[in-house]
């Protein structure tokens, strides 16, 4: 199975992500991270990525479309993809048809998660994560159960990303709504479309996600 979750910056597509591989052995694939990644090794696409980054804009579209090729082609035949933060673009969309087409895979289901922009701003501000194994955590909706130790693999270091702030996540939304949102009639002419409350607690969230993929 291979799925897009798609949602406006601090919507929960990482966390919902992050559970989902937990759960059923798929892999994510998060354009955030591969640039992040590139970023800190200090590769040619870091090197180009960094600026637009820290300003919330986007990055061009042939970068993410070659990491996103690449990183499937990394992926045993079998095993599922996750789609997190891409496509973000309608160039970036028709892109995805051609690498999955390529690869011979299908997109099975996008996953919109409806969230109330407001909220975001809290969301994203209080966000860290593990430093050694990236689980995701929020000063006040989820907080290490033992505090400063991850749950998930006893790490002491977390980091916060330089680009979760208020103004640049104004930007962000913004990006998303000019640019991002108008890539979902693509996806509902083909029906594959399954709106999800992103508002509610975590783990109902995610009740609603596989309900959706099972249904
Ligand atoms: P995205 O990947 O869409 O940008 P994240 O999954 O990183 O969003 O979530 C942003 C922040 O909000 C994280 O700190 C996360 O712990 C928190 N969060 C995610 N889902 C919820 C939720 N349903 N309720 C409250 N906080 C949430
Ligand atoms: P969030 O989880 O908060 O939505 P991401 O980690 O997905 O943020 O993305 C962080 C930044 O990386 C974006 O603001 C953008 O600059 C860049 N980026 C990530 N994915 C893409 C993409 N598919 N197309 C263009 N830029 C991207
Ligand atoms: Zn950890």
């Amino acid at each position: 199975m291979n799925i897009i979750l798609l949602g406006p910056p601090g919507a929960g597509k990482g966390t919902q992500a992050q559970r989902l591989v937990e759960r059923h052995g798929m892999k994510q694939l998060s354009t955030g991270d591969m640039l992040r990644a590139a970023v800190k090794a200090g590769t040619p696409v870091g090197l180009q990525a960094k600026a637009v980054m820290d300003a919330g804009e986007l990055v061009s579209d042939e970068i993410v479309s070659a990491l996103i090729g690449d990183e499937l082609d990394a992926l045993g035949e079998g095993q599922g993809a996750i789609f997190d933060g891409y496509p973000r673009t309608a160039a970036q969309a028709e892109s995805l048809d051609a690498i999955l087409k390529g690869r011979g895979r299908t997109l099975d289901r996008v996953i919109e998660l409806d969230v109330d922009e407001d909220a975001l701003v809290a969301r994203i501000t209080g966000r860290f994560t593990c430093a050694s194994c990236g689980k995701g955590y929020h000063d006040t909706f989820e907080q290490p159960k033992v505090a400063g130790t991850c749950d998930k693999c006893g790490g002491h270091e977390f980091k916060r990303r330089p680009d979760d702030n208020e103004a640049t996540v104004r930007t962000r939304m913004a990006e998303y709504r000019a640019k991002t949102a108008p890539i979902l009639p693509i996806y509902d002419a083909r029906g594959i479309v399954s709106r999800v409350d992103g508002m509610g607690e975590m783990d109902d969230v995610t009740a609603a996600i596989e309900a959706a993929l099972a249904g």
